[in-house]
C-alpha cells in the first residue's frame, strides 16, 4: 500500500479514543503521555510516539505529558534529559507546566508495594537472578514456586523494609508479585517488582537502594499522572494483563494501555542500545553526527520538524510491525525544504573559466530568485566577474552523445547571467586546470535576444566573490536495508564506509556567511544544505541534507512489482 493512502484515516488508536469519547470513558478527557527513559538521545521513532501523544492531546484538546521514565539508575543521565528536553521542543511541543519524573513517585510507588504485599499479592524472595529464570518455566512447561512464596505478610514486610534500608547486597533479595507461575502468560509468573542495587541515581542521589521494575512502575506512573490513554510500542502486548492486575489489586485509577507498531526505517538502526554503541566505539562523531536517525542527527543534518511531523502522520499508526523505506523520510524533507528555503550557488567541485571577453575590473549586479516556488520573497543579487567557477563534472572534453553540459565550442546557459561558449581548455599533467570562454553580450539574465535554445543551465560563482566553504556529504549509514535483521552478524560489519565525504575550498556565494548555524538553504542543482554548527568566523561549514533527486516515486513502483 502506498503510505500517502493511509493520511486520510482514522487509525485505531483515535477510533478507540472515539468511542470514549461517545462513552464518556473519562468524562470527556484525553490525556496521554510521552515516556522516554533518559538513557539515550531520541530517534525518529521518537518522534512517531511523540508525534502520536502530543498530537493526540492537540486534536482533542486533552494534555500530554513528558515524564522521564528513570528508574533505572545505571544507565540514566541528566544529559540525555536534557538532550530530550530540547529534542521535544525543536520537533514543536508543549508540555507545559507538566513535566514529569518517575523517580519523583518512588515514595509512592515503595507504599503501593507496602500495600499489596498486605493484601497478600507480593512476597520477598531470596532466589538469585538465574534461579528466578530458571524456574519460571517455558511457554510449554509450567513454572516452579518459590521456597519463600509463602512468607507471611508480616515477614514480608519486614524483609522489605531492610531491602530499602540497605541491609542487603544487589540482586540478594527481591520483591515478586504473588500471581501464579502456572500462567500462560509468562510475564504473570510473579514478576519481579523492586530489586536490590546500590547505585546513585541521576536525581535521587543515594536515597534508595531498591528500584522498581518497568513493568510495576509504568502504571503506577500512568495513574498516578491520571492518564486516560497510555500509548505503547506492541513489544508491551504481552505486559498488559500485567499492567492491569498491578493497577486492579491496588485498586487505584486505571488508564487504559493501547499498543501500537513501533517505526522501522530502511538503512538505519533504531535502538538507543546500538546507537550508544556506534556513538562510543567513534563509528559517528556523536550523538547529533548528521548521519545518524536521532533528532539532534536530523536537525543537524538539515531535517525540519515540520517535515518530521508530516512524516509521521503520513505513516499512519498501524497494528503490525513493519520498515518504512528511508526514501520516504527523505521525500517529506524535500517537500518542506522546497517550499521554505532559499537558493544559492556553490560550487562543491571548483572549476576556473575565465571569460576572455568581459573587462577585468567589472563586478556586475544581477538578479537571481530566492525561492521560484515562491515569488513573492523577490530576488537577491549576485556578482558575476570576468573569472568564475563552475562544478568539475559540468564540462567534459570528450562528451558522450548525452552530455548536454559544457564541451569545447558548445554553449549553455550561466544561471541568471549569460550563456557562455567554451573556448579553450587548459591542461597541466593530462589535467583540466582551466577554461576559457567567451559569452553573449546580448544574453544577460540567460537568455538570447534571438530565442535561439542551449541545452543546458549550469550554476556558477564569481571567483573573486566567493567564499571558501567544507561542504560535508552524507550517504546511507548502512549498505544493508535491515543491518540489524541478519543474524550471526554484528550490525557494524553493514556500516557504510562511504557514509561521509568532506570537501575542502568549495565555493559559494559570500552571503553564506552571514547565515546562522542550522540554517537551511538550497544549492541550485545540488540539493539541500544547512549551515553546520561548528561554523565559525573563519570556517564555513555546510552540511548537506539531501540532494534534490526525489527516489521515492521509483520505490513504490518497485514495491508494486
Ligand atoms: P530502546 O529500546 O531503543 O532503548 P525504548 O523504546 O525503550 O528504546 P523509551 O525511552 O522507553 O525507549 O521510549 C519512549 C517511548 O517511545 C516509548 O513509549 C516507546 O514505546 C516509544 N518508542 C521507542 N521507539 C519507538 C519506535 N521505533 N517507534 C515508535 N515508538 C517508539
Ligand atoms: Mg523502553
Amino acid at each position: 500500500m502506498a503510505i500517502d493512502d493511509l493520511t486520510e484515516k482514522k487509525d485505531f488508536i483515535r477510533e478507540i479514543i472515539d468511542e470514549d469519547i461517545k462513552n464518556n470513558t473519562y468524562q470527556g478527557r484525553i490525556h496521554t503521555r510521552f515516556p522516554p527513559e533518559p538513557n539515550g538521545y531520541l530517534h525518529i521513532g521518537h518522534a512517531k510516539s511523540i508525534c502520536l501523544n502530543f498530537g493526540i492531546a492537540k486534536e482533542y484538546g486533552g494534555l500530554c505529558n513528558l515524564r522521564f521514565d528513570d528508574t533505572n539508575p545505571t544507565k540514566e543521565e541528566d544529559e540525555y534529559v536534557h538532550s530530550i528536553i530540547e529534542d521535544v521542543r525543536w520537533l514543536g511541543f508543549d508540555w507545559e507546566d507538566r513535566l514529569f519524573f518517575a523517580s519523583d513517585y518512588f515514595q509512592q510507588m515503595y507504599e503501593y508495594a507496602i500495600q499489596l504485599i498486605q493484601a497478600g499479592y507480593a512476597y520477598v524472595d531470596d532466589l538469585s537472578a538465574k534461579e528466578i529464570s530458571e524456574t519460571r518455566g517455558t511457554i510449554t512447561q509450567p513454572g516452579t514456586n518459590s521456597p519463600y512464596r509463602n512468607r507471611s505478610v508480616d515477614e514480608n514486610l519486614s524483609l522489605f523494609q531492610k531491602m530499602k534500608e540497605g541491609a542487603f547486597l544487589d540482586g540478594e533479595k527481591v520483591l515478586r508479585a504473588k500471581i501464579d507461575m502456572n500462567h500462560p502468560n509468562l510475564n504473570m509468573r510473579d514478576p519481579v517488582m523492586y530489586r536490590v542495587l546500590h547505585a546513585t541515581h541521576h536525581r535521587t542521589k543515594d536515597t534508595w537502594c531498591i528500584y522498581p521494575m518497568y513493568d510495576w512502575a509504568h502504571g503506577l506512573e500512568d495513574s498516578i499522572e491520571n492518564i486516560t490513554h497510555s500509548i505503547c510500542t506492541l513489544e508491551f502486548e504481552n505486559h498488559r494483563p500485567l499492567y492491569d492486575w498491578f493497577l486492579d489489586k491496588l485498586q487505584i485509577y486505571h488508564p487504559q494501555q493501547i499498543e501500537f507498531a513501533r517505526l522501522n526505517l530502511s538503512y538505519t538502526i533504531m535502538s538507543k542500545r546500538m546507537l550508544l554503541n556506534l556513538v562510543q566505539l567513534h563509528h559517528v562523531n556523536g550523538w547529533d553526527d548528521p548521519r545518524l536517525p536521532t533528532i539532534s542527527g536530523m536537525r543537524r543534518r538539515g531535517y525540519s520538524p515540520e517535515s518530521i511531523r508530516a512524516f509521521c502522520s503520513r505513516i499512519g499508526v498501524a497494528k503490525v510491525n513493519s520498515t518504512v523505506d528511508f526514501e520516504f523520510l527523505e521525500h517529506c524533507v524535500r517537500e518542506h525544504l522546497n517550499q521554505t528555503c532559499p537558493r544559492y550557488m556553490g560550487v562543491l567541485h571548483p572549476l576556473k573559466v575565465i571569460i576572455d571577453n568581459y573587462q577585468e575590473e567589472t563586478t556586475e549586479e544581477l538578479e537571481a530568485m530566492i525561492n521560484p516556488e515562491r515569488p513573492e520573497e523577490g530576488t537577491r543579487n549576485i556578482h558575476f566577474t570576468k573569472e568564475l567557477y563552475i562544478e568539475k563534472t559540468d564540462f567534459m572534453k570528450d562528451p558522450p552523445k548525452k552530455f548536454f553540459r559544457l564541451t569545447l565550442g558548445r554553449e549553455v546557459r550561466l544561471r541568471y547571467a549569460y550563456l557562455l561558449t567554451c573556448t579553450d581548455v587548459i591542461e597541466e599533467n593530462d589535467e583540466i586546470v582551466e577554461l576559457h570562454g567567451t559569452i553573449d553580450p546580448a544574453s544577460k539574465g540567460g537568455y538570447a535576444p534571438d530565442g535561439r535554445k542551449v541545452k543546458s543551465t549550469i550554476h556558477w560563482v564569481s571567483a573573486s566573490n566567493a567564499v571558501d566553504a567544507e561542504i560535508r556529504l552524507y550517504d546511507r549509514l548502512f549498505t544493508v536495508k535491515e543491518p540489524t535483521g541478519q543474524k550471526d552478524t554484528d550490525f557494524k560489519e553493514f556500516l557504510n564506509p562511504a557514509s561521509l565525504e568532506i570537501l575542502q575550498s568549495c565555493k559559494v556565494e559570500p552571503t553564506l556567511k552571514q547565515l546562522k548555524p542550522f540554517e537551511r538553504f538550497q544549492f541550485e542543482r545540488l540539493g539541500y544544505f544547512c549551515i553546520d554548527p561548528e561554523t565559525n568566523k573563519d570556517d564555513l561549514v555546510i552540511n548537506r541534507t539531501v540532494n534534490l533527486k526525489d527516489t521515492w516515486a521509483k520505490v513504490q513502483d518497485q514495491g508494486k512489482n
